[in-house]
């Protein structure tokens, strides 16, 4: 895998795909700027070997050239996290644009404006990718978060770069964190599936049943294989449609010798509310009326155990409706085991959606391997598909 130590950059331009999609509150200030420090270790090797930085990204979801979608509103929160005065150029190709990266000097970084505000971005124009090529030596990605969108900058631009591209410091870990999960593992391997639907954790699990030796299915998606097996789930979260589906995973999970853990006990409620009337319940037999919305005590108790003994963990999705502080209790165990298996040596990657949520927010996030930054592409990584941003660069 070619990284950015291939290369020195010493009066090079390089021309980095950045995910600087930060969240902005209604003064337009930066509310989380993770993904800005994500990139700085990039961005720092190309300065210190005496190179300059172009750097290209999309903010939100723009019709136009909306204001508030200015990349123009990150320029200080960025200049001083990379600690170097970081310009701002107000579009992306066109004149202004050559003017700026040609008084580009080594060590210092430009942001071009919003790559969304070009409709061509977005449909993977060629031309547009080519107009964009012009203002770089050597193509870096190093934005995982939109590693899966075959757009103009994060894949259709790298066709102009032969032999003068490579993936960045956080693409490069992502794929080695992936990895070592999906190919590279120790057994035990053991992946704790959770979140809302089994519809949209299908493929995933599809694709993991040939590299766990364990598989725990948690928080309202394990509603649909009790019942699928005969339980009562009261009002539980269901997807009537998908019990089959789910006899079929519990099949070719034994035929490929995965042992499935489901839960055995569940916190009912009486509604949907972080305040409902709460018990503890079989969850094979919740009465009617009451749905499960966290696991209970033998099942917390079980997937530590399971958890404990495993060299390689993977967490997609949280085991409760852990926003709810008062069903949030099983997910937090399950980092606690997570965290404490860590430390014992396992590696642990939490990716794809609310998990990622749930370990920062209960401050678990240091205590794991790693925590992806990438929703969707890490979602996409691990139903095994192959992303058109990191195969742009391998091609
Ligand atoms: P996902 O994005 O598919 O990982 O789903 C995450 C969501 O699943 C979170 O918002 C949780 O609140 C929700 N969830 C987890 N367990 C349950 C449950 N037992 N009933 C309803 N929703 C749940």
């Amino acid at each position: 895998m070619k990284t950015i130590d291939a290369y020195n950059f010493k009066d090079k331009k390089a021309l980095i795909r950045v995910d600087f999609n930060v969240p902005l509150n209604d003064q337009l200030e930066v509310t989380d700027p993770t993904r800005i420090e994500a990139a700085k270790p990039t961005i720092i090797k190309i300065l210190e070997d005496g190179g300059s930085c172009i750097l290209m990204s999309h903010l939100g979801r723009p019709k136009d050239r909306e204001n508030e979608f200015s990349l123009k509103h990150i320029v200080e929160t960025a200049s001083g996290i990379l600690g170097v005065e970081v310009k701002f150029v107000e579009d992306c190709i066109g004149p202004k644009v050559a003017a700026a990266v040609g008084s580009l000097e080594p060590g210092q970084i430009l942001i071009l404006e919003n790559l969304r505000f070009h409709a061509e971005e977005e449909k993977g124009d060629v031309a547009f990718a080519k107009e964009l090529a012009q203002w770089g030596n050597i193509y870096v990605n190093d934005a995982f978060g939109t590693a899966h969108r075959a757009h103009a900058s994060t894949a259709v631009i790298a066709q102009f770069f032969k032999d003068r591209k490579c993936f960045g410091y956080l693409l490069a870990s992502e794929i080695i964190n992936v990895n070592k999960v999906l190919s590279d593992s120790q057994s035990p391997v053991t992946a704790i599936i959770g979140g809302a639907k089994v519809s949209s954790k299908i493929t995933i699990i599809e694709n993991i049943l040939d590299k766990v030796d364990h598989l725990i299915i948690g928080g309202g998606m394990a509603f649909t294989f009790v019942k699928a097996q005969g339980g009562t789930i009261g009002t539980s979260l269901v997807e009537d449609d998908k019990q089959e589906l789910a006899l079929d995973i519990l099949a070719m999970a034994k035929e490929k010798g995965v042992e499935v853990h489901l839960p055995v006990d569940t916190i009912i409620a009486d509604s949907f509310s972080n305040e409902a009337k709460s018990e503890i319940a079989d969850i094979y037999k919740i009465p009617e009326g009451w749905m499960g919305l966290d696991a209970g005590p033998k099942t917390r108790a079980l997937f530590t155990e399971v958890i404990l003994k495993s060299k390689t963990i993977l967490f997609n999705g949280p085991v409760g409706v852990f926003e709810m502080p008062n069903f949030a209790n099983g997910t937090i165990e399950v980092c606690k085991a997570i965290s404490e298996a860590t430390k014992n040596g396992a590696f642990s990657l939490v990716g794809g959606g609310d998990s990622v949520s749930a370990v920062k927010q209960f401050n678990f996030g240091d205590k794991v391997s790693y925590v992806s930054t990438g929703g969707g592409a890490m979602l996409e990584m691990l139903e095994g598909k192959t992303l058109p941003g990191i195969a742009a660069i391998l091609e």
